[in-house]
């Protein structure tokens, strides 16, 4: 169904961002992947559907280092036709002890980056009157909890971001949408998990038990692979008339 298309993903080395790629590497989209640490297993696993894939270092806390990526798509497929804004980090400490460069950086990584990407992306969508831009928000786009200020900031205002993405190219063939999951269990909540076991002195079943019986009534992780398959429904044509929405997939969290 992608066939021809080149979608960018950012943070994509791990984690959601990587279970997305894979998704619309499966329907045949060319892959940018982006993110830290190991590129060379992510890359080799996403050749396997059979499409070209390249890789950009960008950190995404740097404007500057944001454009350098967006040209070196533009270069390397001649444009960037689907945008996954994913790359974020977390840091869980009351506002009182928060420390003021992890604010900073989250609202760089989680937020401002999507703004960059999003407007060096537009043009060539608005060209070509086909796009579609895909921001991974969370469920704490739509509600809060305790110790998580700059994530939870950070994540509601991706969530605004979007709706003003879709409004400004509403009468256009691109689309954004921001994707909402609950709790998954990728390195970033698994380092959450540890830190409940160590704090409590549990197991760390006990603690993944204690962690989704928090919010998450299904008792069940999201999987990445679950959030590609919503990001390729917002890529179908059926997705042509899905517009500024925030999609929960979260286990009935905010059902509550
Ligand atoms: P993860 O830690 O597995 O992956 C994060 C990815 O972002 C990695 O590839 C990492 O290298 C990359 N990254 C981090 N900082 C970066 C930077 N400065 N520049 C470039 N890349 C950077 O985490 P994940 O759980 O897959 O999270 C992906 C997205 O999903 C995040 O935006 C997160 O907020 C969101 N999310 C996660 C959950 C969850 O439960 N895991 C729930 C809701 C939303």
């Amino acid at each position: 169904m992608l066939q021809g298309k080149t979608a960018l993903v950012t943070g994509s080395t791990s984690g959601i961002g990587l279970g997305i790629a894979h998704a619309l590497a499966a329907q045949g989209a060319n892959i940018v992947l982006n993110g830290f640490g190991d590129a060379e297993g992510p890359k080799a696993a996403i050749a396997a559907h059979g499409v070209q894939v390249r890789y950009h270092g960008a950190d995404m806390s740097k404007p500057q280092e944001i454009e350098a990526m967006m040209a070196y798509a533009a270069q390397e497929f001649g444009r960037v036709d689907i945008l996954v804004n994913n790359a974020g980090i977390q840091h869980v400490s009351r506002i009182e002890n928060f420390p003021v460069e992890r604010w900073d950086s989250i609202l760089a990584i989680n937020l401002s980056s999507a703004f960059h990407a999003t407007r060096l992306a537009l043009p060539a969508m608005l060209a070509q009157n086909w796009g579609r831009i895909i921001n991974v928000a969370s469920i704490h786009g739509l509600v809060a909890s305790a110790e998580k200020s700059a994530y939870v900031a950070a994540k509601h205002g991706v969530v605004g971001l979007t709706k003003v993405t879709a409004l400004e190219n509403a009468t256009t063939g691109v689309t954004c949408n921001a994707i909402c999951p609950g709790w998954v269990l990728t390195p970033l909540v698994q380092k959450q998990v540890d830190a409940k076991a160590e704090a409590l002195g549990i197991s760390n079943e006990e603690a993944t038990k204690k962690l989704l019986g928090e919010k998450e009534p299904s008792m069940q992780f999201t999987t990445p692979e679950e959030l590609g398959a919503l990001a390729v429904f917002f890529c179908s044509p059926a997705g042509n008339n899905v517009r500024g929405v925030a999609w929960n997939m979260d286990g009935g969290w905010t059902a509550q």
